[in-house]
């Protein structure tokens, strides 16, 4: 199985499917990990909130894959906003690597009014080579509108949430218009809705011979978004990298385009009202 890869703006390209390990037990992340590696993924998905980057860490070790046939990202936390050189330094000491293929910052804050800050000590990580490529997350257009203002480099991806029951298309397509990439979270939208019991989605799988996360996670693939959903089950996480034998038809896409619920289908914060904590 070949993961397409796609090229940033800066020139570096990044495995479109990916694991991600929010919620992971930092007791099971090097074990998780490794299957993951194992099972083909390149692509993994950190952050310094989630407690587990030694764990990842220890997974890259092992596997005994060479460093640049992976893709690491991790993520600056809201309360090291104006701090953000020594905190990528604790979190490569973490992850026992020399630099990361791609740091963000993880929410915007803008009432604490620290990410352009936060931005332009990334662009000196960047340059330093402490990380390949530099980001955001959860960024609305007016904060990327800002970046824009004071500095002259566009983050690689916005990595927002992102699922069939929130999909924002005006603000997807403001964002590739800056020839920002799109990574989804919560791809599957957390396993806490109903989704997977769709008919949009549950038929297409039984015509597949697939499951409905495989068809939400293929909805994103061929939506050309990077998405690494998160599994503590191997053969979850088997399954959700076996997505490239099948493909949905342009009816079924917009089958599910339709199920979106707009503002209603959040299942996390909006950006705006998340801040320090
Ligand atoms: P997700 O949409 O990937 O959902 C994960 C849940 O879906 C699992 O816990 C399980 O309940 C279910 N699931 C997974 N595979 C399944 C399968 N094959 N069949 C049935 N159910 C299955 O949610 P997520 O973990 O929140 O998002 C993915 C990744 O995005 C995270 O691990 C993390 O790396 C990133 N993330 C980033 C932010 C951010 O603010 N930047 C926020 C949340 C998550």
């Amino acid at each position: 199985m070949t993961v397409p890869m796609i090229k940033l703006n800066d020139g570096n390209c990044i495995p479109q499917l990916g694991y991600g390990v929010f919620q992971v037990d930092p007791d099971k992340t090097e074990e998780l990990v490794l299957e993951a590696l194992r099972v083909g993924y390149r692509h993994i998905d950190t952050a310094a909130i989630y407690g587990n980057e030694e764990g990842v860490g220890r997974a890259i070790a092992k596997s005994g894959i060479p460093r640049e046939e992976l893709f690491i990202t991790t993520k600056l936390w809201n309360d090291r906003q104006t701090d953000a050189a020594a905190a990528l330094d604790e979190s490569l000491h973490k992850l026992g690597l020399d630099y990361v293929d791609l740091y963000l910052i993880h929410w915007p804050c803008p009432a604490n009014d620290h990410y352009l800050e936060a931005w332009k000590e990334l662009i000196k990580l960047r340059d330093a080579g402490k990380t390949r490529s530099i980001g955001v997350s959860n960024f609305e257009i007016e904060h990327l509108e800002k970046l824009e203002t004071y500095t002259d480099v566009e983050p690689v991806v916005n990595q927002v949430e992102l699922h069939p029951y929130l999909q924002r298309w005006r603000e997807l397509d403001a964002f590739r218009a800056h020839n920002i990439q799109i990574e989804a979270w919560g791809p599957l939208g957390q396993g806490k809705s109903d989704i997977f019991e769709q008919p949009e989605i549950t038929e297409p799988a039984h015509k597949y011979g697939v499951s409905p996360a495989q068809v939400i996670i293929r909805w994103h693939l061929q939506n050309n978004v990077i998405v690494f959903p998160k599994s503590a089950t191997p053969s979850r996480i088997a399954e959700n990298f076996d997505v490239f034998g099948f493909e949905l038809s342009e009816d079924e896409m917009a089958a599910i385009t339709g199920l979106d619920r707009g503002e209603e289908g959040r299942g996390g914060s909006h950006p705006n009202d998340v801040n320090v904590s």
